[in-house]
């Protein structure tokens, strides 16, 4: 709506059956339906008054938009109608009662879902409270999260007005939360269209380079579809399929998909260019026979490309997408790569649309649910379930964004099960998903039958056995982060919840033997510990110990602590790290004035910590750093050189040396396993010193460490080698 007076908003059903582009004839709702819209179209533009958008655009143009979106959708009336009510109960005098007296229960409960959010929206609000109201909203009826969405769709293309604060936090908020939400939920119509908006707000300038990238080539592209098109059109058609029975569609992938793609290592530093199947084509077919006989003729006419092809028929994702996908060569060198997708037409439609198909007004539900929508939120359910600790809705958003709205992996189980968990997953994670007492009496895994390590990280296709004990529960070790045996938030909660249920004066003698042992591995028995209750919210040492002991607080966290609160001169690793100081990557690269910037690292120098580098602004992907004797930079054009700016690497971190002496039963090869993990830690060895007495070595190291908490990850991971007995530092002085 481009009005700026009132005049020109629909008076009359006509003209509103117009403004959404549709007659009564094409609009598949029932006539009293079309009134219904009508009523609640004239009851919130009644209601919202003259109040304004910060467009100066009359309110009620907002609510109308958003009902658009939920019509071309193919929405309800009822969701079409809360969604013209969504702004009433919070933007004017209006009441919930009134609403539901007017529009009935189901219409209140919607409005109410979207409403309930709403009032956290403001800035400095507790927005992980706002989250999970919306998920309690959308178990209760799923038609919520597609309103929001909506709305959220229509407030990313209005967002131009707002502070630039307020647009980067609802741009980020988009791309971190509703967009995957929007993808779990299967609906991808919305997914990409929210993506791109929220990207083009963060990314302006990336965004227009790789929207004119695209325009560059559209004639062409459009020229290398229609003749796909046309040749895969005749062989279907030779093979006896009707044309008035199948769609052959082209399509290009969305901005922020292939900026995605252009960020991961393969095509990092190669332009738009390389992410070569920005072009795909769709090919939606009356029956599941059709799709694999289309697969064939296309994979005739044209070679696959080796590991491209996916079967999402024989294995449906647990979102309820199903497809096949293939990327075959074409071209007269074959140089050139086109995506297919195939699936039928009740696929499509789940693909498009997720759980809002379920409420496409063809297939009338009332509100009722079935069980293929009900799979659909099945997680959601699990989530909401979860035994929630006291701090609830901050512990929910982690759960939420660590554990679901990850990149997702799928895993068998034996018995043939897909099981879906966020990637990095290990099988303890896998063993949680399954059952609690499964989880707790894990104790070792094969995957495709072969035994694999506890840390080991799923693949998506994994077939995943766990060996369990017959009774026992999981070792603290578990949770333990820089051994990296449990990756899901779900499971760690579950392990914990293990650990209280125990007695406490288990949980005391427990933590407090470990603190022990940690501090004197440390050489740091003289610690006092008080300091450290209020830091932790505990009254006497021994709770501290029980929080240790039932994993409230790992040991990790109360060794940092003690380094930053303590103050030792004679034990450097003591001493305060100042945040400044602190540095996570020594390999960062700070370019001055610029922080922030994207940058990445060219190939074709490969610059390495310590080299001379210069930073390349390139046409919309950051900044790619090279050496400064990179014959690409030497040979650089003088109009190109005004791109070059001044780049340093990270101040490296200060280390001081430290002794440690690790005991263990020799065996072949120790030496080497002790060196590889202190080289993954990124930690030099100064002197080594190996005294071999009976069947037990004592080797005595000098490291160079930086501080208390890393030497604490590496004696800890260099005591879980096998046959290590041992690791603990020889005290100071
Ligand atoms: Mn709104």
């Amino acid at each position: 709506m481009h009005t700026d007076n009132t005049s020109s908003l629909p008076n009359n059903i006509d003209e509103l059956l117009k403004f959404y582009q549709k007659s009564r004839e094409t609009l598949s709702y029932s006539e009293d339906e079309i009134k219904a819209i009508w009523y609640a179209y004239s009851f919130a533009r009644e209601s919202h008054g003259d109040q304004k958008r910060l467009s100066g655009e009359p309110y009620i143009t907002h609510p109308m938009q958003v009902s658009k979106t939920l019509i071309d959708l193919g929405m309800d009336a009822e969701t079409v109608i809360a969604s013209l009510l969504h702004d009433v109960v919070e933007d004017t005098n209006i009441s919930l009662d009134e609403i539901q007296e007017k529009f009935g229960q189901l219409i209140s409960q919607m409005v109410d879902g979207v409403t309930t959010l709403k009032q956290y929206e403001s800035p400095g609000s507790n927005d992980a409270e706002s989250i999970k109201k919306l998920f309690l909203a959308i178990i209760n009826d799923a038609r919520v999260i597609v309103i929001k969405l909506a709305d959220r769709l229509h407030n990313l293309k209005t967002i131009f007005p707002l502070p630039r604060d307020r647009q980067i936090k609802t741009a980020r908020e988009t791309l971190e939360i509703y967009a995957p939400i929007a993808e779990r939920l299967g609906i991808w119509s919305l997914k990409g269209e929210l993506e791109d908006l929220a990207f083009k707000c963060l990314e302006p300038e990336i965004y227009q380079q790789i929207l004119y990238d695209l325009e560059k080539s559209r004639d062409e592209h459009r020229a290398i579809l229609q003749n796909l098109i046309e040749t895969i059109t005749k062989k279907m058609v030779q093979s006896n399929m009707d044309p008035k029975n199948f769609v052959v569609l082209g399509r290009r992938k969305y901005i922020y998909s292939i900026y995605r793609k252009m960020l991961t290592p393969k095509y990092q530093g190669k332009g738009v260019d390389s992410v070569y199947d920005k072009l795909g084509i769709r090919i939606i077919v009356p029956s599941i026979p059709d799709c694999y006989a289309v697969l064939g003729l296309i994979h005739a006419e044209w070679s696959p490309l080796p590991g491209e092809f996916d079967d999402y028929i024989g294995m449906k994702l647990p979102s309820g997408y199903q497809s096949l996908h293939t990327s075959v060569k074409y071209g007269p060198d074959k140089n050139d790569i086109v995506e297919f997708q195939i699936r039928t037409f009740d696929m499509h439609n789940e693909a498009e649309f997720g759980v809002a198909a379920h409420w496409i007004y063809k297939e009338k539900t009332h509100g009722k649910r079935d069980i293929a929508m009900e799979n659909k939120i099945k997680w959601l359910r699990l989530m909401l379930d979860e035994p929630q600790s006291e701090d609830d809705a901050e512990s929910f958003l982690t759960l939420l964004k660590q554990d679901v709205l990850q990149e997702r992996i799928y895993v068998f189980t034996p018995q043939g099960d897909i099981i879906d968990l966020p990637a990095g997953a290990t099988p303890i994670d896998f063993a949680y998903a399954i059952h609690t007492s499964v989880g707790d009496r894990c104790r070792g895994a094969k995957i495709n039958g072969k035994l694999v390590s506890l840390d080991h990280k799923l693949q998506t296709g994994d077939q995943v056995q766990i060996l369990t004990a017959k009774q026992g529960g999981p070792s603290r070790d578990w949770l333990n982060p820089s051994l990296g045996l449990v990756n899901t938030q779900r499971a760690r909660s579950k392990i914990r919840n293990w650990f209280k249920k125990q007695a406490r004066e288990q949980n005391l003698a427990q933590g407090k033997s470990i603190l022990e042992k940690e501090l004197s591995r440390l050489g740091m028995e003289e610690v006092p510990l008080d300091r450290l209750l209020t830091r932790f919210d505990y009254k006497t040492t021994d709770d501290l110990y029980v929080g240790i002991g039932c994993g409230d607080v790992s040991l990790q966290r109360v060794v940092n602590m003690l380094s930053e609160l303590y103050t030792n001169n004679e034990d450097p690793l003591l001493m305060p790290i100042s945040p400044a100081e602190r540095q996570d990557d020594t390999n960062a690269v700070s370019i001055l004035g610029l922080k922030g910037m994207l940058t990445s690292f060219s190939s074709c120098c490969s610059p390495a910590p310590g080299d001379e580098i210069v930073g390349y602004i390139t046409r919309g992907r950051g900044v790619t750093i090279h050496r400064s004797d990179c014959p690409n930079i030497l040979r650089l054009q003088e109009s190109e050189r005004e791109r070059m700016i001044k780049v340093a690497w990270g101040e490296p971190q200060k280390t001081y040396p430290v002794s440690i002496v690790i005991r263990a039963y020799d065996r072949q090869g120790l030496i080497g396993d002790i060196s590889a993990v202190l080289r993954d830690e990124n930690v030099n060895i100064l002197d080594v010193n190996i005294k071999p007495s009976h069947n037990i070595a004592t080797i005595q190291l000098t490291l160079e460490v930086s501080d208390i908490g890393k030497l604490s990850v590496i004696l800890t991971r260099l005591e879980t080698l096998p046959n290590v007995i041992e690791a603990h530092r020889i005290k100071p002085g």
